[in-house]
């Protein structure tokens, strides 16, 4: 008997699993394939990735999350630890697939505005 593994459907599952604790545990959601807003600041853009669905005090958020590496690329700065230095709204911690590295790494999503703010402030 063999045992096939499939590294797409492990992907696939860990990703599932990764989507449902980052809800219970966060309320953020990791946006369907496809459906995205795209995201500009500056000449810069990229595409959403992740929603948030907290409620920060005055309903449900709704904003753009940016990865680290989505906020140091609008930012400019590829290889900066810290995109954004003060922010406003929570950094949520999650699990993320990282296609360079080619495995699951924890990394920290930013909201929009806060990555806008810090853009804002860079321009003086
Ligand atoms: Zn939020």
């Amino acid at each position: 008997m063999t045992i096939e593994i499939n590294i797409n459907d492990l992907i696939r599952t860990r990703m599932t699993e990764i989507a449902e604790a980052a809800w219970r545990n966060h309320r953020v959601l990791p946006t369907a394939d496809g459906e995205g807003r795209v995201l500009q600041i500056g000449s810069a853009a990229t595409v959403e990735r992740w929603v948030c669905g907290a409620d920060h005090g005055s309903g449900v958020c709704g904003e753009a999350l940016l990865t680290h590496r989505q906020a140091a690329e609008l930012l400019g700065m590829f290889n900066v630890d810290e995109p954004v230095l003060d922010p406003q709204l929570p950094v949520t911690d999650v699990d993320l697939l990282d296609e360079g590295v080619g495995g699951f790494t924890c990394g920290s999503l930013y909201h929009l505005s806060d990555v806008r703010r810090e853009f804002e402030k860079a321009q003086g």
